[in-house]
């Protein structure tokens, strides 16, 4: 199965595609991992990633489509793969289909997890990552068991940069503009499921499966 996982930043697509991963043995392909990951080796794409990324802009199609083709490239996305925050904008969404369609597949399902504004404002304020396995922890919702480390990997925790309350205002206005329109794109073609990401993170997971069990509508 090829999936896409979408959302606001702070809906919980990072939390539910982890547990889906794992629950559905597909491998994890979150864009801005790969940013973050590329920033951290200092390499050109990393450093060009980071000035719109700390300004809570999107980083340029063309850059974003080349970093998440290379990955899925890869022999463990050659039939499945949940990929988190990619694509954000309908270009992305239409490259990525044509670069499946040369491959003989298919995007299967598109999960949108709708959260309030308030909401996703009070998630992004208080998350913790792991530097090492990008598990994500909430500081009131879901505290690590020892402050500051991660409970997987003992991994350190870290705030992101741009959860910031001003970077979070214009990541938002930018998901409003550019990637909620992309919606449509995946609605037309019976791909989209909603999912209320307003609930229990446990509560989230199982109306996801549930909703990618049932047929596609066509
Ligand atoms: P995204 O990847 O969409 O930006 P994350 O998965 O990183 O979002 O989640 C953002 C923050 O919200 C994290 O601190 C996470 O622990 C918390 N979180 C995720 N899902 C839920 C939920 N259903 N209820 C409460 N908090 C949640
Ligand atoms: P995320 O980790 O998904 O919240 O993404 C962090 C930042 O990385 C975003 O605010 C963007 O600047 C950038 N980014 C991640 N994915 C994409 C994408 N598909 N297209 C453009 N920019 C992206």
């Amino acid at each position: 199965m090829y999936a896409i996982i979408l959302g606001a930043p702070g809906a919980g697509k990072g939390t539910q595609a982890d547990i889906l991963s794992q629950e559905m043995n597909l491998p994890h392909i979150a864009s801005g991992d790969l940013f973050r990951q590329a920033l951290e080796a200092r390499t050109e794409v990393g450093l060009l990633a980071k000035s719109h990324m700390d300004k809570g802009e999107l980083v340029p199609d063309e850059v974003a489509i080349k970093i998440i083709l290379e990955r899925i490239n890869q022999p463990d996305c050659a039939s499945d793969c949940l990929l988190d925050g990619f694509p954000r904008t309908l270009h992305q969404a239409e490259v990525l289909d044509q670069a499946l369609e040369e491959r003989g597949k298919s995007i299967d399902r598109a999960i949108y997890i709708e959260v309030p504004n308030e909401v996703l404002v009070k998630r992004l304020s208080g998350r913790l990552l792991c530097r090492t396995c990008q598990a994500a922890y909430h500081i009131v919702n879901s505290p690590p068991k020892i402050p500051g480390r991660c409970d997987k990997c003992g991994g350190e925790l870290y705030r992101r940069s741009d959860d910031k309350e001003e970077t979070v205002k214009e990541r938002l206005n930018v998901f409003f503009a550019q990637t909620l329109p992309m919606l449509d794109y995946y609605k037309k073609q019976g791909k989209l499921i909603k999912v209320n990401g307003n609930q229990e993170i446990q509560k989230v997971t199982e109306e996801i499966l549930s909703a990618l069990r049932a047929p596609i509508s066509s």
